[in-house]
This record gives C-alpha cells, structure tokens and sequence, in this order.
C-alpha cells in the first residue's frame, strides 16, 4: 500500500483500491466460504478449473523391485474398484483448487466390545468380572445406557448394572478400509515457522457433538459403535482431535513466499477475484435484465379512439366505454376474460366494447450485456489458465499442439499433488493390510500430443526390429508378456483345429470324389477371376499371376514375404480392399510354398503387424490347402477308377 499512499499525496486514488479489493476476505476461514460460494453458484468457472483438473487424470502405474506386473495389477484394480481412486484423486484436487486444501485420511472401521468392569456407576467394585459382548448386542438391552463418555449395561455374570470398558477390534479386511474427505473449514493447523512443521486438528462440529451427549435409549447405536475412542475422550475433554501426524494427506495450492499463511494453502480464487466480481456484477445485470425484458410486458384496455354503438334513449349512437361503464367494472370484466383465455386458450371471449393490447418491453436481446460478458469470462479464463477451448468444451487437441504443451507445463502442480496423494494412499493402505508398499506409483503422465506421434513411430520401430517388444506394446496400453502367451496359447489351439479340419477334410475329400472336378475347379475359377480383376500393383500383379497349382508357378516364390514386404513398404497397408485382397493372396500363395519353422515366424510377424491382413492370409492359406487335399484325393479316385490311367488335367 505504500505506493497508493505515495498516490493519495499527489492526489490520485490508489488504483489498487477497487471494490474487489475491499470486499476480499482477508481471513482464512472467510476466504474458504467465499470461494465455496463462488465454486457452487458460478457453474462455468468451476467447471472450466474441473476441465483443467480432469485432463489430468488418468490411470494409476506402480513399479518396483520385487513388485511383480501380477501384484501391481491387482493393485491398480483394488484401488480404482474399491477406492475409486482416480474421482477421489479429483475430488481432492477440486477442494484444493476451491478452498486451497484438501484432507484426506484412511478410516479402518472396528467392531466394538463392551467389557465388564464389575464396578457399579457408584465407582463400587462388585467383583472381577470381564464379560465381553458386542455394542450392538448390549445396545437393545432394557438396561443399556450411555452416560457421557461411559457405558453401563446390566452384567448377566454380575446381575447388576456395571460400568463397562470400551474394547475395539479393528476390521482391516481390504474391502473395509475407506479414504474419507475431510472438510476444509473443519481441520486447523498447528503450523512451526522454523520447520514448516504442521499438524492437524479437528474441530469436530458441535451437532455431532450434541448428538454423542445428548444420547436417547434405542437411538443413535450407528454413532455409538463408531465413535473412535480418541474422538469421544476430545469431545470429553471439550478440545479438538488431533490426528497422527502420517495419518493425514494435506494438498494445499502454493502461494507466494512472501505470504504468511500458517501451513494453510490459499484459495486460488483470490487471485481472480476482481475479474470475477466484475463478471458477476455483469451476470447479475442480466438476470435482471432477463428478469424485465425477456417477456415483454402485456397490457391490455379498452380501445379509446373507436367509440361503441350503444342503445341510449334515444336507440342509437356512439358513445366511449367508460361513460357506460364505471372504470373498475371494465377492469374487472378484462380480468375474468384473461382468467377464463388461461383455463382454456380455445374459448371464446366476449367483450361489449372493443379491446387494445399493447406489448411493453421485450427487448432483453438488444440490452443484455453479452459482449461483455463473453469479454470479462475469457479474460477470467485467461487468469486461471484455462484454454478458452478447453471451458468452451470445444477442444481440438491435433490442432493445437503448442497450447496444450504450454497448459500441460504451467498446470505441473496439478499431477504432481494427485501423484503425491496416490503415494500416500498406497503407503497408507499397505501398512494396514501388510502388503509391500511398490517404490513407485503415478498416475500415468498425459502427453497426448507426444503420444500420438511416438506411438506410431513406435510401432514402426518394432515392426523393423529396432525396438522390444516390451516398449511397444506399453505405448499400446497392452503388455507384451499377456500377449505372447495368448499367441502362444492361441498357436496350440489352432495346431488343434486345423489337425481336426485336416481329419475332416480326408474324410469329406473322398466323398465329394464322386462328382469329380465339379466344386473344387469352379471354386478355382472364382477365385482366379477375382485376383485377377483387381489393380495391378505390384502385389495384385503377383496374386493374378500366380497360377491355381503352385508346382507351376512361373516365378520362385520368395521364402520371406512378409518380412520383404514390410520392408520394401514400410510397414504400409494398403487402404483400398481390393488392393488388401490381392496383397493377401500373394502372401497366401507364397507362405504356403514357404518350409515349416519360416512359415510361423512369417505368420506371427503378419499378425503383429495387422491383424486383419493376418486374418485373410490364414484363411487363404486355408482354403488352397483344402483344395491341393481334395485335387489329391480327386486324383487318387480316378486313378482308381481309371485303372491306372492318366489323371484328369486339374483346371
Ligand atoms: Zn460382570
């Protein structure tokens, strides 16, 4: 303020000193409500920083040594079905960027015990007792009674009422432990300047506290049961809870060094507030300008300048309508038309004098403060870094690269804080359920506009060789090893059908002899007429001029086909189908030809390449197997019949 002062002696006003500036709660605890009030009433820009936080979620990874991709799957899936950890992740990211912290503590639910003392509530020790039954049990018993902080419940071993003592039984069943959301305005900081230290308090609120004091019989057992032992001995002893200093995630948004702020982050809002009250100033001069001028206003009365014929003494001329009728009888006549024109809109009215309406108003769209509305919101977008296509919801990712870069960097703090929070849940969680803790876990880091590009890139390099497998397939969001054992899998499954079409093909093979060259040369003939009728590309070229029986094929087939076509194409496919079709029958022809250990390297490079070129090959393949058996077969029979003689030509 030392340069507004300097100002004010020149005779300027300090042009610091806006009403923003003066109504900005200066206090922690008001800053959070005014921030809350903003983020719930102000639904684009809470969901413009929504947008901004959601970009970033993603799924969770955890590596380390000694952490197997078994363990850490089961991991992942127990975190994002039980946990939800990916919207908890956000959630706690959203009550940072409201209210500048967040709070986050795993609860570990108990079952509670209620143990005998064998003292009575007069303190008088009756005897030793020690009998032990659930709360639940006791709770619906006549006798119960919970006398602030104390239980007391007739013993059936002492057959008195006895005070009782609290005995808890942890439940750490993987399916019961629960992250809780703490609710900002409700913890405080023990903050030390030196250390920057902070610990945590509960200001548990007075209802709940009320509601544990003043307890009624039969009521209240779901509190009762689950009041943790420390909470009820604070509410005891009339102070706050303090919760164990690892036992807690605290996600505050950094400020200025300069800012004294006690450990507490400070709502991000009030940085923006003078642009945001400016907006609002605007917002609420359109409401009430739709409020006036959206619907204009209707009045109707009666016509003044045409005057009614009206039967006087005299039977006839004109006369004004008010001098027949009083003003509030023609008032009131109007009115029970309109009321009866709003039961029903079809009925007819009827007035004994003409009537006028005119329209008031109705002009909101001339007078709403668009413009500057769209103005005040974009520079407010501009404040909270938010891409103006990212809060109209209009995102073209491809097109803008370098903005999103940008974005990505200047919004670090955000997948640094959902990254802290994981490792903390994780750590937190496996102490509880004694699991290994991995040495590192992250959500995965968003970089589509690199990704798109590296995976392709990627999976060029794999295809040539140049890159594992491992690499590739992770860029994929698919893992190598899972993969390899399906293909494996996938490879003795199908070693199985083919054995048993092979033993079904013999069988039909020397039935379907008995109408020789009828089905297999017309099949032949189908299949050359296609090959040939497509573009004459190097591989339709190849497919046309390979004849039916690869014994004649005028061209030695090459032993690699996969291999050299990846290679001289550069891992292309072709887009047109016919194309696609002829690239298939050239490499079916030649795999089929190529000698056994090739073949299947041939084929798994094919497939790991295209899927669905693979497909066609196989098929292919198939096909021109089952015909050279059925040739065989065909040729076989008439040998037979022929008695030896010359088999028939095979087209
Ligand atoms: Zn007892």
């Amino acid at each position: 303020m030392s340069f507004g002062s300097n100002l004010t002696r020149v005779g300027f006003t300090d042009p610091f000193r806006t009403l923003g500036h003066t109504l900005a709660p200066m206090a922690i605890r008001e800053l959070m409500l005014y921030a809350e009030r903003i983020f719930m009433f102000y639904g684009r820009y809470s969901n413009a920083i929504a947008r901004k936080v959601k970009y970033f979620l993603t799924e969770p990874v955890f590596e380390g040594d000694g952490f197997s991709d078994k363990e850490a799957t089961e991991l992942s899936v127990y975190l994002q079905e039980h946990h939800r950890i990916i919207s908890f992740a956000g959630e706690m990211s959203m009550d940072k960027q409201c209210y500048g912290n967040s709070y986050a503590t795993l609860l570990v639910p108990f079952k509670r015990f209620l143990v005998c003392t064998g003292r009575t509530a007069q303190g008088q020790r009756h005897k030793i007792c020690g009998f032990r039954r659930l709360l639940s049990e006791a709770f619906y018993s006549e006798d119960f009674e919970f006398r602030f902080p104390n239980f007391y419940s007739v013993c059936p071993i002492c057959k008195i009422k006895t005070q009782n003592d609290i005995d808890d039984k942890r439940d750490d069943r993987a399916d019961q432990l629960k992250l809780k959301r703490w609710s900002p305005h409700e913890i405080d900081i023990l903050y030390d300047p030196y250390s920057t230290k902070c610990h945590y308090l509960w200001r548990i609120p007075e209802e709940y506290k009320n509601d544990i004091k003043g307890w009624k019989p039969n009521k209240g057992l779901h509190l009762l049961e689950n009041i943790p032992k420390n909470v009820l001995k604070a509410i005891a002893l009339n102070t706050q809870f303090r919760f164990n200093d690892d036992a807690i995630f605290h996600m505050k948004d950094a400020t200025y060094g300069g800012i004294e702020n006690r450990g507490y982050g400070i709502p991000r809002v009030l940085g923006n507030l003078q642009t945001i009250l400016n907006v609002q100033v605007i917002r609420k001069q359109h409401e009430a300008i739709c409020m006036d001028f959206v619907v204009p206003l209707r009045v109707v009365s009666p016509s003044q300048q045409i005057t009614a014929p009206v039967g006087g003494e005299d039977g006839h001329g004109t006369q004004s309508p008010y001098s027949m009728l009083p003003g509030a009888n023609i008032a009131s006549s109007i009115g029970s038309m309109l009321a009866r024109w709003r039961r029903d809109p079809a009925s007819i009215q009827i007035a004994p004098f003409p009537i006028q309406m005119q329209l008031l108003g109705g002009n909101a769209q001339q007078l709403a403060p668009k413009d500057l509305l769209e103005y005040g919101e974009a520079g407010l977008m501009d404040e909270v870094d938010v891409p103006a296509e990212m809060w109209r919801g209009s995102m073209q990712l491809q097109a803008m690269p370098i903005a999103i870069r940008l974005f990505e960097s200047s919004n670090k703090n955000i997948p640094d804080d959902h990254n802290a929070f994981l490792r903390w849940s994780v750590k937190r969680i496996q102490q509880e359920l004694n699991g290994q803790v991995p040495s590192r876990s992250y959500f995965k880091p968003v970089t589509i506009v690199d990704d798109e590009q590296k995976r392709q890139l990627l999976l060029q390099l794999f295809a040539g060789g140049q890159v594992t497998g491992r690499r590739a397939y992770k860029a994929l969001d698919m893992e190598w090893r899972q993969e390899q054992e399906g293909l494996a899998d996938e490879a003795v499954e199908m070693s199985e059908i083919q054995a048993d079409t092979q033993r079904k093909m013999d069988q039909r093979g020397l039935a379907g002899s008995l109408q020789p060259g009828a089905t297999g040369s017309a099949m032949m003939g189908a299949q050359g007429g296609g090959a040939a009728g497509g573009p004459a590309g190097a591989a339709g070229g190849a497919a046309a001029g390979a004849p039916a029986d690869p014994s004649q094929a005028g061209m030695a087939p090459n032993p690699k086909p996969v291999t050299s076509y990846l290679q001289q194409t550069a891992g292309r496919v072709p887009n047109d189908p016919q194309e696609l079709q002829a690239l298939a029958d050239s490499m079916s022809t030649q795999l089929v030809e190529t000698p056994e250990p090739d073949r299947n390297s041939e084929l798994s490079l094919l497939r790991r390449f295209n899927e669905f070129l693979h497909e066609l090959v196989t098929k292919r393949m198939e096909k021109y197997r089952s015909k050279i058996r059925s040739e065989a077969g065909n040729q076989a029979i008439s040998q037979l019949q022929g008695g030896g003689g010359a088999a028939p030509p095979p087209q």
